[in-house]
């Protein structure tokens, strides 16, 4: 009873293609055969048993691999990239040089948002802007430019204003001075 239940779930199996049984080669070449242990179906497969890849030559980047069995050969292309490198010192596109073969492939654009802009003349928000190709990011900052500070008598405290936007501070005594 146990079996004829095993049976029912295997044949589930075969139904959706999951054959039970091991793979044995039918010649020289590499073609296999396997007949399913459950249901008798014959299922026909290329299996070939390769060895590592190889550079073809030195300059060149195509490698091939051999089968052991029948000795069928694959190509395939291994380019060795190197670092990713600006392509030009006013430009932000980034490329890769093969250092086998030479071989370029560009990679991406990578901005050094590290200078910073003034969004207008009357406040003092700027906004990042890459120091190679002058395109703006977007992150923003408020960057006063202040004066010395200064003895103000309406105040009665010494203050500072700000030399692009006119804002004015006073002076905050700091308690751990
Ligand atoms: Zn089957
Ligand atoms: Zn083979
Ligand atoms: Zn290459
Ligand atoms: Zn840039
Ligand atoms: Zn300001």
């Amino acid at each position: 009873m146990f079996g004829g239940l095993k049976d029912m779930f295997g044949k589930a199996k075969c139904k959706i293609g999951l054959h039970k049984g091991a793979w044995k080669y039918t010649g020289e070449d590499c073609q296999q055969e396997r007949e399913c242990e459950l249901c008798g179906h014959i299922s026909q497969r290329e299996h070939h048993t390769w060895n590592d890849w190889n550079y073809v030559s030195d300059d060149n980047c195509t490698q091939v691999r051999e089968c052991e069995r029948c000795r069928t050969t694959e190509n395939q292309m291994q380019h060795v990239w190197g670092d990713e490198q600006y392509v030009r010192s006013n430009s932000c596109d980034t490329i890769q040089t093969c250092l086998r073969c030479g071989s370029r492939r560009s990679v991406t654009t990578k901005h050094e948002f590290t200078s910073w802009q003034y969004v207008d003349s009357t406040s003092c928000k700027q906004l990042e802007v890459c120091s190679r190709c002058a395109q703006n990011g977007t992150t923003t900052r408020v960057q006063h430019d202040w004066g010395d500070w200064q003895y103000s008598d309406s105040r009665a405290t010494s203050v500072r204003i700000c030399r692009h936007c006119g804002e004015v501070e006073n002076f905050q005594k700091q308690d751990t001075l």
